[in-house]
C-alpha cells in the first residue's frame, strides 16, 4: 500500500500545470537520487548553502545563487537583504527598524497573490502605474529614502503596461535602488536563468524549484549580484535569523541543484515538439463532439513555451458535468479550468506532466465525459 492510499489521500493525474496545490511538479529520478544521497551524512550548512550557490551560479551565467524555500521564500528574503544590506545589527534590530528603508515599489500591473511576501519582509508596497499604463516619471517620483527595492513580477498573463524591466533598472539603479524580479514561472527557455539578471541588469531574480525545474516542492532559485545574494542569504536559517522559518534542508538543496543541472541539458526543443504531438492527438480525438471549441496553444498562462489544448464548452451544465465527472474519476483527473468574469467557459489539457499512458487515459475520459453531455 502506497503513502497515499494508506493516509486516504487521492491521488490526481495533473493535466491542468505544475500548481503548489497539487504538489507542484514530479521529481525525476536524478533529483530523488541526489536528495537520498545528501540525506544519508550530516554537514555543514553554511558551507553546503555557499558551495551549492556557486555552482548553481555557474550553471545559470550569473554572478551568484542561493536556494531559498520557494520563490515566495527567495522574495522575502531578497528583501531583508536590499532593506538591511546583510548587516547582522540590522538583522538583530528588525523588525520595526525605523531607521531601515521600508517601502517596495511595484507596478499595479504587477499586484499578484504573492504580494504578502513584502509584509513579511516588514515592508509596504509603492504602487506606481495603473491596469492601463505606467510612466517613468512615476517611478521616479516613487522613489524615497525609504525605497528598499523594486519588485518586478515578470509573467505575460498580466496587463503589459508596465515599464520595461531595463528601463526600471536604469532609474533604480540611478539612485541606488535594487531590482528584483519574480520570475516563479518564467522556464524554459534555459536563456531566462540569466536573461533578467546578467542581460537585463536586475539584481536578484527568484525562480520556482517545483515548477518547471521540477525540483523539490519546497525549494526555489534565487540568482542574481553577489551582493545582494549575500545580504539576502544573510537573513536565512541556518542563522537564527529573520526568515529562519524559511529554511530549506540539505536534501532541497541537492534536489534543486540536481534538478538544475538537468534542465540546463534537457533538449527543450524536442520535449516542445514531443507536447505537442500529444496536444494535436488530443485535438483529433476530440473534434467530431459538437458544442466544443477547440484550440491548439503553444504557451501556457504564464506564457512559457509549453503547448496545451483549450476546450471552450458552449453549455454551462455540460461543462459543469464534464468537470465534476474528471475530479471524480478513479484516478481523479485534474485540469485547468477557464474562469473569465467569475464565469466558467471552459478548460485546459496540458500534457508535459504526464507519461504516456495517462495522455491516453486523459484522452479517453475527457472524450467520454464529453459524449455524456452531449
Ligand atoms: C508560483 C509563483 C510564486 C510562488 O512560488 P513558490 O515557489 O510556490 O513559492 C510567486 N510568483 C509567481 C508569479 C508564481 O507563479
Amino acid at each position: 500500500m502506497g503513502f497515499y492510499d494508506d493516509l486516504g489521500v487521492a491521488t490526481t493525474i495533473n493535466a491542468a500545470t505544475t500548481l503548489t496545490a497539487l504538489g507542484g511538479s514530479l521529481m525525476p529520478r536524478e533529483v530523488l537520487d541526489a536528495m537520498q544521497d545528501a540525506a544519508g551524512s550530516f554537514v555543514d550548512m553554511y558551507e553546503l548553502h555557499l558551495a551549492a550557490g556557486r555552482r548553481l551560479a555557474e550553471l545559470t551565467n550569473n554572478e551568484a545563487a542561493y536556494v531559498p524555500a520557494g520563490c515566495a521564500a527567495g522574495l522575502v528574503l531578497a528583501i531583508l537583504g536590499a532593506r538591511t544590506g546583510g548587516d547582522p545589527r540590522a538583522i538583530r534590530a528588525f523588525p520595526g527598524h525605523a531607521e531601515r528603508p521600508h517601502e517596495v515599489i511595484m507596478h499595479a500591473a504587477h499586484r499578484i497573490p504573492y504580494d504578502p511576501a513584502v509584509q513579511f519582509a516588514g515592508a509596504t508596497i509603492r504602487q506606481i502605474g495603473d491596469m492601463k499604463q505606467t510612466f517613468a516619471w512615476e517611478l521616479e517620483a516613487a522613489i524615497s529614502d525609504q525605497t528598499a527595492a523594486v519588485l518586478y513580477v515578470w509573467n505575460s498573463s498580466l496587463p503589459p503596461v508596465a515599464l520595461e524591466l531595463s528601463e526600471v533598472v536604469a532609474i533604480a539603479h540611478a539612485r541606488g535602488i535594487p531590482v528584483i524580479v519574480d520570475a516563479a514561472a518564467q522556464l524554459p527557455p534555459v536563456s531566462n536563468l540569466w536573461r533578467f539578471t546578467r542581460d537585463a541588469g536586475a539584481d536578484i531574480a527568484v525562480f520556482s524549484g517545483g515548477k518547471a525545474l521540477h525540483g523539490p516542492q519546497a525549494s526555489g532559485l534565487m540568482v542574481g549580484t553577489a551582493g545582494l545574494d549575500e545580504a539576502a542569504r544573510q537573513n536565512g536559517a541556518p542563522y537564527q535569523r529573520w526568515a529562519r522559518a524559511m529554511k530549506v534542508g540539505k536534501e532541497e538543496i541537492a534536489g534543486l541543484l540536481a534538478a538544475v543541472t538537468r534542465f540546463v541539458s534537457l533538449d527543450h526543443e524536442a520535449l516542445y515538439a514531443e507536447s505537442m504531438r500529444r496536444v494535436e492527438g488530443w485535438r483529433e480525438a476530440f473534434i467530431d463532439l459538437g458544442g466544443v471549441s477547440l484550440t491548439v496553444e503553444s504557451c501556457n498562462s504564464a506564457g512559457q513555451a509549453i503547448p496545451r489544448l483549450h476546450l471552450e464548452v458552449d453549455d454551462r451544465a455540460r461543462l459543469k458535468g464534464v468537470l465534476e465527472s474528471l475530479s471524480s474519476a478513479n484516478p481523479r483527473i485534474s485540469v485547468l479550468p477557464d474562469v473569465r468574469n467569475g464565469e466558467e467557459k471552459g478548460f485546459w489539457l496540458t500534457p508535459e506532466l504526464l507519461v504516456d499512458e495517462e495522455v491516453v487515459l486523459v484522452r479517453d475520459a475527457v472524450r467520454q465525459a464529453l459524449a455524456v453531455g452531449n
